[in-house]
């Protein structure tokens, strides 16, 4: 998870000041000194720490706060806030060109997930905004850079644009970008050619890139992991090329965050997306006032809701939820299930989610993983149809043969008969509740 460690220093030190009655300034001083320690051992930037920690000093040991009612919550929330505008406050939106179609340059390093981040963001925006994005294949110089590309497309279906790598990239850009505007693409997403460190031959060809096709949006990728070298780099790109936002990938492997909380001091420019996964869905729009709430163990509610927005098919939720509610469901509603909520992602980071969850003991190691889940479904799998239906008719011998076709020890296929019934149990119940409150008109 994303600042694991920062976020489990930050929340035990704030948890000390939290229900304080009479917080004085002394108390503030010793909790900032603390945070002061947790943001440098997340590897946030030198500087960085000690203007936030001005700033929260300042307004914390401020009358307001320490002379209110709850003066512990509102030194929370004064770090909070800080946590917020310190990532950029406001989340920034993607540019749209009101002469489609827009442009964005997608730069960076090799290997910092540039050509799988240009297609999470096509999928992102067709999936989110309903844009017809293309994409162009112009890093000529990585081996598989242009056949990465096109596996992308065809997988995703997303047309792409290249000429091979004998062309240069800035007359590939040129030419994809009009390819976009003839098929009436809305967007044009152009993977441009990473090398293994900055030099001048690689920004000389970025800007004349730029210069040629007049992009949009500059976004620049950067790997999570790398800490301080991944803002020195945005850095870097910025002063050269003015870029227009910084994607953040593999924050989904970084425990440490600084460089997500890093980079809009030190290079000036906002993080616009992150990546939280290799999949192509694991691409999330950066909100500052969500990602400092999951940090402080506050939850990240609206990210859950907006994920099971577009992810979940909402005619088939539906008809689940009638199966439920009418306690009809079977085996076969139960993988259907499952499989709207592994569209979601990994269980455990929607739990993550949870305001609190955190605090719930075990919850961290906790591994509620995809693997378990397929077991779930081999088991299920391996049932008849009319076993599907009526689990009730699953005796003994029918129970090792479950096991037996499954893979799976026969335990286990017990714990899932066992755990299936308790649940039907349970929506009678609720179902039965319903009809109760729909009798005095509570329910609709
Ligand atoms: P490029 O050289 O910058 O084009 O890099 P690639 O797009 O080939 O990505 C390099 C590696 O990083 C690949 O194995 C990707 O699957 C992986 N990767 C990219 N983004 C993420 C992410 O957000 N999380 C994780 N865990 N891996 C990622």
């Amino acid at each position: 998870m994303a600042f694991e460690g920062l976020a489990d220093r930050l929340q035990g030190t704030l948890q000390k000041i939290r229900g304080k009655g009479k917080v004085t300034e002394a108390d503030v001083k010793e909790m900032m000194r603390e945070v002061r320690l947790a943001l440098l051992e997340a590897d946030v930037n030198f500087k960085v720490v000690k203007d936030f920690i001005k700033r929260v000093n300042e307004r914390a040991i401020g009358q307001e706060v320490l002379k209110s009612l709850t003066p512990g919550q509102q030194v929370i929330k004064v770090v909070k806030e800080e946590l917020t505008e310190l990532m950029g406050g406001e989340q920034s939106k993607i540019a749209v060109s009101n002469r489609p179609p827009t442009v964005i340059l997608m730069v960076g390093l090799q290997g910092a997930g540039k050509t799988t981040t240009t297609g999470k963001l096509a999928n992102l925006l067709r999936k989110k905004y309903n844009r017809k994005p293309m994409l162009v294949a112009a890093d000529i110089y990585r081996p598989a850079a242009i056949k990465q590309l096109e596996t992308l497309g065809k997988q995703l279906n997303f047309p792409v644009f290249s000429l091979g790598d004998q062309v240069s990239p800035v007359e590939i850009a040129k030419q994809g970008v009009a390819k976009a505007k003839e098929e009436h693409c809305d967007y044009v997403l152009v993977d441009t050619a990473g090398r293994l460190h900055i030099d001048e031959n690689l920004m000389g060809e970025l800007a004349e890139i730029k210069e040629a096709v007049k992009p949009d949006e500059i976004f620049l990728v950067v790997d999570a992991m790398t800490g301080q070298d991944a803002v020195n780099v945005a850095k870097s790109f910025n002063d050269q090329l003015d870029i227009t936002g910084v994607i953040l990938t593999k924050l989904d492997g970084d425990t440490r965050g600084g460089a997500a909380l890093s980079i809009r001091s030190v290079a000036e420019k906002p993080i616009k997306f992150v990546g939280m996964g290799e999949k192509m869905d694991a691409l999330e729009p950066f909100h500052p006032e969500r990602m400092a709430s999951r940090i402080l163990g506050m939850g990240d509610v609206l990210t859950l809701i907006e994920k099971a927005q577009t992810d979940v098919d909402e005619a088939k939720a539906r008809e689940l939820e009638k199966k439920m509610r009418t306690a009809t469901f079977t085996f076969d509603d139960f993988l259907e299930q499952l499989s709207q909520v592994k569209k979601m992602g990994p269980l455990d980071d929607i739990l993550k989610m949870l305001p609190g969850a955190n605090k719930i003991k075990g919850m961290n190691n906790l591994s509620i993983d995809d693997k378990q889940i397929a077991h779930v479904e081999a088991i299920i799998q391996s049932m008849t149809r009319k076993e599907k239906e009526q689990p009730e008719i699953i005796n003994a011998s029918r129970r090792k043969r479950i096991a037996k076709g499954s893979g799976r020890p026969i335990q286990e296929v017990n714990r899932l008969l066992k755990q299936f019934e308790e649940m039907k149990k349970m929506m009678k119940q609720m179902a039965g509740m319903q009809q109760k409150g729909k009798k005095k008109g509570g329910f609709k």
